[in-house]
């Protein structure tokens, strides 16, 4: 029997009427719905907004360090349940069950994290030019906080915003993808076991056209934190400009592997497979592409395919699986698409290339690990995020082509070089224009206590998670102070006559 969930507003779970409805299906077997989940409409967003705002002073005036301690105990009830969330992460969305349980951990270390930063939340004190003045510079919070996030971290994204967002003395609508409610749901469960105050965290289930649009748009909405496709993300950095509301998106990649010629190749093989695979190729740090310098390419693609057409397809919960299905039956076909658009291209098929339907994957939405060869950096399939198990291999003469052809699409989340020589790794490191960096080791894999984000349109506004520069950047904003006490009028600048 599916579960009902419900919105969470002003401390109160609240029913949707029975025709309004979103199904939320195992893409692993179709037939076996988890939950029903409202589709909420503009009156139960504009509670939610009223319920947080609300909640927003007495929240604001809770000392940091007593919010801090909430989610250090949301981080606990979240690592007793680590098992449970992460077969549900699996059941719901479909990565393999050790991704699944990794989903909940990076929650767990962001609670952590975040929780510590009630402590710390510090700003500036420094030497005013006056006499019996002093200067000092606080963070403060934004307000109320509109948080949309997509559904392949079901756990993890909306942790990554939620925590930041309430040790900072925010309030908070929160309004998941609509393929994954029940994750959602047991998330903002244990933030109000853990003694959030009614009010502080509202959620709202619902479709983006219309829950996710109705809370971008909603006049008590102070910030907007938005994860997810580049197309819904810049409509909503533009309604939000028009509404002069400061907002962070965090959108696609095209994240590339380099593999140059003195590189150790089965250990890039390993990550290749990894960042392309892993995930069925859904995140948004997957490596979608890997240039490889034309001295070892042919070794390179013969090692690749070969792991790939071992990698066992399959529902998973089960032991031994090592890729899941693709989100849902839309996502499958756009895979699909993408996959005939290559051939098309003229890039060459070397494995793969099929939505997977022997035995019991025909029950779900699967789709064999794909390998193109003879890609051409302007092709679609080098270009533009797929968002599923497909690889496109291209050839580069030598290193400085390689940046090139990695820096030439319209994103720059993640990229990385295998390498042995150190000169290489440097001249990548300084050169290659993403956010993200890694030597010698696959595309994915961020840590939550530094910085996470893209540049050019893989996201704007301050990044993700922590370290300078990190979410807290985005969840306060800062107020400065000068107090005078020498009792006469004080005229900065001017007193210098
Ligand atoms: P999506 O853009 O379809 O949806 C993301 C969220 O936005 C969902 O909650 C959705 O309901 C909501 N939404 C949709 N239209 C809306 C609108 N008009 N107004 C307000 N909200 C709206 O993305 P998705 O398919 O859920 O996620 C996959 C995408 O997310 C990929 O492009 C991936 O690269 C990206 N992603 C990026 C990061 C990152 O940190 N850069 C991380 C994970 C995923």
């Amino acid at each position: 029997m599916p579960e009902t969930l419900r919105n969470l507003i002003d401390g109160r779970w609240t029913e949707p009427p029975p025709s309004k409805t979103i199904e939320s299906v195992n893409p692993a077997r179709a037939s076996d719905v988890l939950a029903r989940a409202p589709r909420s409409s503009a009156a139960e967003v504009d509670a939610a907004v009223l319920a947080a705002r609300r909640a927003f002073d007495g929240w604001r005036l809770t000392p940091a360090p007593r919010r801090g301690e909430v989610l250090f105990r949301a981080g606990e009830l979240l690592a007793r349940r680590k098992e449970e969330l992460g077969g549900l992460v699996t059941r719901e969305m479909g990565k393999v069950l050790k991704e699944g349980l990794g989903d909940v951990q990076e929650a767990v270390d962001m609670a952590f994290y975040m929780a510590g930063e009630g402590r710390r939340l510090s700003g500036e004190t420094v030497p005013s030019e006056l006499p019996d003045k002093d200067a000092k510079s606080v963070r403060v919070p934004v307000g109320v906080c509109a948080l949309i996030t997509p559904w392949n971290f079901p756990v993890a994204i909306p942790a990554w915003k939620i925590f930041p967002a309430l040790v900072c003395g925010n309030t908070v609508v929160f309004k998941p993808s609509s393929l994954t409610p029940a994750c959602a749901t047991r998330l903002v469960e244990v933030l109000v076991e853990a003694g959030l105050p009614p009010g502080v965290l509202n959620m709202v289930h619902g479709t983006g056209a219309e829950t996710g649009n109705a809370l971008v748009s909603h006049p008590g909405i102070d910030a907007v934190s938005f994860t997810g496709s580049c197309d819904t993300g810049e409509g909503i950095e533009q309604a939000c400009g028009a509404l002069h509301r400061s907002v962070s998106t965090e959108m696609g990649g095209k994240n590339a592997i380099i593999v140059m010629d003195d590189a150790d190749l089965d250990l890039a093989v390993e990550g290749a497979v990894w960042g392309g695979f892993g995930t069925s190729g859904q995140r948004c740090t997957a490596a979608s592409r890997v240039v490889v310098h034309e001295r070892v390419r042919e070794a390179f693609v013969d090692k690749l395919v070969g792991r790939a057409k071992t990698l066992r397809l399959g529902d998973g919960l089960d032991y031994g699986t090592d890729v899941g299905p693709v989100v849902s039956q839309e996502q499958m076909n756009k895979v699909l698409d993408y996959i005939e658009i290559g051939k098309k291209e003229g890039a060459k098929l070397l494995c793969g290339g099929q939505r997977a339907m022997k035995g019991p994957l025909a029950e779900g939405w699967f789709v064999e690990p794909t390998v193109f060869s003879d890609v051409d950096p302007n092709m679609r399939i080098a270009r533009e995020e797929i968002f599923g198990p497909v690889v496109a291999v291209i050839r580069a003469r030598d290193l400085a082509h390689a940046v090139e052809i990695v820096n030439g699409t319209k994103y720059g989340l993640s990229s990385a070089i295998y390498t042995r020589d150190v000169n290489n790794s440097a001249i990548a490191e300084r050169d290659l224009d993403t956010g993200l960096v890694y030597i010698n080791a696959s595309t994915i894999g961020a840590e939550i206590q530094l910085p996470f984000g893209g540049t050019k349109g893989s996201g704007s506004g301050p990044r993700e998670a922590g370290g300078r520069g990190g979410a807290l950047d985005f969840f306060t904003k800062w107020k400065v102070i000068y107090r005078d006490f020498s009792g006469r009028l004080q005229k900065a600048q001017i007193d210098r006559g």
